[in-house]
C-alpha cells in the first residue's frame, strides 16, 4: 500500500505501539489509585504530559488529555464562555472542521451571535472582516491553524493578538499542525489549542486541549477530578503514553518535514507537468508541507480514487457521499468551487513514512489511471 491519506489518519510509529502495550497488559492500574503500581502509571502519564508540553512550548499543567480532537474543540467552545458573561459573540471561519461548525447551532440557540468569516478562492481568510468582528461583544474566537482539506495555513499568531486586544479568548484547532510545523505557544496570545494524537502517528482515541494557565475552563464532562478537574473520566493510560511518545518523535523529527515537503512538491510538479488542466487548490497560500489538494478539470475524483485504490494507493476526495449523492466539501464551497467542480478534487496527504520511490510510483499510477479513465 502507498498511503497518501495522512490528513485522515496516520500509522502509529512502532515505538508508539511498543510503549503502549505494557499499559494494556501488566501496567493496567488506575493512576489515581493509592498503590505503588498505580503510582508508576501516574509517573508515566506525567512524562507523557511533559513530552506533549515540550512539543507545543507550554507547561505540562496546561495540557489536558481528552478522547479526540473533536472533544477538545467542543470543550473549548463550551467550557470557556461562562468566563465572559457580558459578551455574546463567537467568531470563527467557514472552513473549520465540523467539530467546530456543528457546535455552533447549539450556541446560537443559547443566544450567541455567530460570525463565520469567509475565505477567498485561494482559501485566505478575510482579515478585514475578521478584525471588524472583534469588539467588546466578542467572547470567543475559534480559528483553525491549518485546514485539513487544503493545508492552507492561517496566521493564527496575528489573529490571536488581535483577539486579545478586544478582550476575547482565542482558540485554535491545530489538529493538522502538530508534528508538521514548529509550534511555540508560550510566546503567543493563544488561550486554547486542540490536538489529536492519531494525526501525528499516535493512537486513535486521544486528544489534547491546551488550556493556558489563566484560562478558567468549565469541564465538558462532569465527574471525577482527573486532569486537574478539567476533564473527568479515568485516563486512557495506553493512549496517553502513546501520544507522549508520538510527541517526542514529532519534536525530534520535525526537520524531516522538509523532506516530506520535497516529496509533496515532487508529486505536485509531476502531476502539473504531465496532466493537462490541473491546478493546486490553495496553491498561492502558505500550506502544510505534506498536503496537496488537486483539481482535475477533465476527471471526476470518485472513479480516479477507486482506480487508485485498486492499485493500492490511498487518498481522499473533495466531496463525500451523503444520502445517496455526492455532497461537496464545505471548504471547497467556501472557496467558491461549484458543486460540480468540487467533484474533481483529490487530496494527497503525505507523512514522514513516505519514500521517494512511493511518490514516483504514485505519479506513474495516477498517470496510468487517468489514461484509463480518459479512454473509457
Ligand atoms: N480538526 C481537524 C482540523 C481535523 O482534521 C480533525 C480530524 O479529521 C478533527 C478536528 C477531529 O479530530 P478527531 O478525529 O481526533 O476527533
Amino acid at each position: 500500500m502507498i498511503y497518501l491519506d495522512n490528513n485522515a489518519t496516520t500509522r502509529p510509529w512502532p515505538e508508539v505501539v511498543d510503549a503502549m502495550l505494557p499499559y494494556l497488559e501488566e501496567k493496567f492500574s488506575n493512576p489515581s489509585s493509592p498503590n505503588r503500581y498505580a503510582r508508576e502509571v501516574a509517573v508515566a502519564v506525567r512524562h507523557a504530559r511533559e513530552h506533549v508540553a515540550g512539543l507545543l512550548g507550554v507547561e505540562p499543567e496546561e495540557v489536558v488529555f481528552t478522547s479526540c480532537g473533536t472533544e477538545s474543540n467542543n470543550t473549548a467552545l463550551y467550557g470557556t464562555l461562562h468566563a465572559l458573561p457580558d459578551r455574546n459573540r463567537i467568531v470563527t471561519t467557514r472552513v473549520e472542521h465540523p467539530a467546530v461548525l456543528n457546535r455552533l447551532p447549539g450556541l446560537e440557540e443559547r443566544g450567541y451571535e455567530i460570525i463565520t468569516i469567509p475565505v477567498d478562492g485561494e482559501g485566505a481568510l478575510d482579515i478585514d472582516m475578521f478584525t471588524r468582528a472583534l469588539d467588546s461583544r466578542t467572547a470567543l474566537v475559534s480559528v483553525m491553524h491549518a485546514n485539513n482539506e487544503t493545508g492552507v495555513i492561517f496566521p493564527v499568531e496575528e489573529l490571536a493578538e488581535k483577539t486579545h486586544a478586544s478582550g476575547a479568548l482565542f482558540h485554535t484547532d491545530m489538529v493538522q499542525v502538530a508534528g508538521k510545523l514548529p509550534v511555540d505557544l508560550k510566546t503567543t496570545a493563544v488561550d486554547l489549542a486542540s490536538l489529536s494524537a492519531h494525526k501525528f502517528h499516535g493512537p486513535k482515541g486521544v486528544g489534547v486541549l491546551v488550556v493556558r494557565e489563566d484560562v478558567d475552563l468549565n469541564p465538558y464532562l462532569a465527574g471525577g477530578e482527573q486532569e486537574y478537574g478539567r476533564r473527568a473520566g479515568t485516563e486512557n493510560t495506553p493512549g496517553i503514553i502513546g501520544v507522549g511518545i508520538a510527541s517526542q518523535i514529532a519534536m525530534e523529527g520535525l526537520s524531516g518535514m522538509q523532506q516530506v515537503q520535497g516529496l509533496r512538491d515532487r508529486l505536485e510538479e509531476g502531476i502539473l507537468s504531465s496532466i493537462s488542466n490541473t491546478r493546486v487548490i490553495g496553491g498561492g497560500q502558505p500550506r502544510l508541507p505534506n498536503t496537496l489538494s488537486m483539481y482535475f478539470e477533465d476527471i471526476e475524483a470518485e472513479p480516479l480514487i477507486a482506480l487508485l485504490d485498486m492499485e493500492d494507493i490511498c487518498c481522499s476526495a473533495g466531496s463525500a457521499c451523503a444520502s445517496g449523492g455526492m455532497e461537496p466539501s464545505h471548504v471547497l464551497s467556501a472557496m467558491g468551487l461549484s458543486r460540480d467542480e468540487a467533484r474533481h478534487v483529490i487530496r494527497f496527504s503525505l507523512s514522514r513514512m513516505n519514500t521517494g520511490d512511493e511518490i514516483d510510483r504514485a505519479l506513474d499510477l495516477v498517470n496510468l489511471c487517468l489514461r484509463k479513465l480518459r479512454n473509457a
